[in-house]
């Protein structure tokens, strides 16, 4: 897609130049605000960044994200800003701090322009659980851009910024992606600290990525990855070397396509994109070949009940108490906690918490959660079997392309099975890239699926640029 902004590395030569690349930025994203993706823009401060940025490269301080123009969604805490989840519940918050990733970023020279719309506490894939209104697609303003990370997918596909922050717990950063023609990786678990984002499915989330291209994805990637004392769950495994950047592949992979994946509900088109691709990946001098994930089937299911039950333990803090929204109307300590929740979380958000309390709750637990923790790890090691054979695994991102807006809002099964390919990367911890490969019928872009062992980003990336470069979509 045509991208009026002038590019990182021409920015960052040209220094002078920021402050009005940041202007533009901005004005873009105020021209587009009919497609809904931001909710906070931050103006003042992003100029002031520019300037400091600018300054700092004239100096001829190293600063190797000079000239990089990002959005952030607003799940993911930016200090003395709004931080909504697209809530109600948390109407009038501010952050008191940072999260690490965005620290990071930013330290790096960075300029953050807003934060992006989402469903609400991330749960959804399609952006129209937000106390905003739906994220609209760009190639499409009638279908959705995927989700939760909508608003993320969306600000880098309309090229108003060059990259964005997403959070991906089930496939909320690969799914829009493949539903608006960008590029974006869910780090392995660990990978890249989570203080700072506002916690969903603990056992489930990372920070991640959104770009152009898997060039960028990986300059962004390594700056934001590493351990950080603030957040324990994070690796201690030091970030990828960026040096020069993204270095071509240069040598034969071992392709795994599990034939779990290409099953019933698969569009046709999205199949065919796949498999042309998997084909030129074949003539390059891959190798390719069939691998089976047996637990595939019940990914899903265990997916939803370990997410909900983490989400009604994560959100049991917001009852009126300590943060934003609280129902004036209550007169008793448990009307405050009864009316806030009830009022403030929407209906998706409910029903989650519902399930997560009921698959936690006496008598039920052995029958839901820890068979589902049991499940988990059947998934777990269905990965480490195949990667004992594979480099990779190839899959589609989703079954469809983007949905029509209101198409599996009355119907939350239809809109579960959409994460039908992306939740076990989440469950395994492994690491998983979406990148475009070309259009469906109506001109929809599809995403493809490249899925590696546990901190093999930098291979994903690498075949994943191989992709871009067969099918010349997705390029920066
Ligand atoms: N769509 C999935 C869900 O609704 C994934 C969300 C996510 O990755 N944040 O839970």
């Amino acid at each position: 897609m045509f991208t009026p902004l002038p590019s990182p590395e021409h920015l960052r030569s040209h220094p002078n130049q920021l402050p009005d690349a940041v202007d533009l930025s901005l004005t873009l994203a105020r021209k587009g605000e009919a497609l809904r993706a931001f909710v906070t823009l931050f103006d003042g401060r992003a100029r002031e960044d520019a300037r400091r940025v600018r300054d700092a490269l004239t100096r001829g301080e190293s600063l190797p994200l000079g000239g990089w123009i990002l959005a952030v969604k607003d799940n993911i805490a930016i200090k003395d800003q709004p931080l909504t989840c697209a809530s109600k519940i948390l109407d009038g918050f501010r952050s008191g701090f940072t999260a690490t990733a965005v620290e990071r970023l930013e330290k790096a020279g960075a300029v953050v322009i807003g934060k992006t719309n989402l469903d609400e506490f991330a749960m959804g894939s399609s952006s129209e659980n937000s106390v905003f209104g739906a994220v609209r697609n760009p190639r499409d303003p009638e279908r959705v851009p995927g989700g939760s990370s909508g608003g993320s997918a969306v600000a880098v596909a309309a090229g108003w910024v060059h990259g964005a922050l997403g959070s991906d717990t089930g496939g909320s950063v690969r799914q829009p992606a493949a539903f608006c023609g960008v590029a974006g990786l869910k780090p392995t678990y660990g990978r890249v600290s989570r203080y700072g984002l506002v916690a969903f499915g603990s056992s489930l989330d990372q920070i991640a990525p959104i770009s152009t291209s898997c060039a960028r994805l990986f300059d962004l990637l390594c700056f934001m990855a590493g351990v950080d004392s603030m957040d324990s769950s994070s690796a201690h495994v030091p970030p990828p070397m960026r040096n020069g950047g993204l270095a071509r592949l240069n040598h034969a992979l071992r392709i795994g396509l599990p034939q779990e994946y290409f099953l019933e509900g698969l569009a046709p088109d999205v199949e065919s994109a796949i498999r042309r691709a998997v084909e030129r990946l074949r003539g390059l001098g891959h190798h390719v070949c069939e691998v089976s994930l047996p637990h595939t089937p019940y990914a899903i299911p265990v997916y939803y009940i370990v997410a909900a039950a983490e989400a009604s333990s994560n959100l049991a803090r917001f009852d009126g108490a300590r943060y934003g929204w609280r129902d004036p109307a209550a007169s008793t300590l448990s009307d405050l906690y009864e009316q806030t929740r009830g009022e403030g979380f929407g209906p998706e958000v409910r029903r989650r918490i519902m399930m997560g309390t009921f698959v936690l709750s006496a008598g039920y637990y052995d029958a839901y959660y820890r068979k589902a923790q049991q499940v988990r790890r059947g998934i777990l090691d269905d990965f480490k079997k195949a990667f004992a054979e594979v480099d990779v695994l190839i899959t589609p991102t989703a079954p469809t392309t983007a949905f029509k807006l209101g198409e599996k809002l009355d119907d939350p099964l239809a809109m579960y099975l959409s994460d039908i390919y992306t939740v076990s990367a989440n469950l395994a911890g492994v690491p998983a890239l979406s990148v475009p490969v070309g259009k469906d019928r109506q001109g929809l872009p599809i995403g493809l699926q490249i899925m590696g062992p546990h901190f093999a980003e930098e291979r994903i990336l690498q075949l994943g640029a191989q992709v871009e470069s067969l099918t010349c979509e997705g390029r920066s």
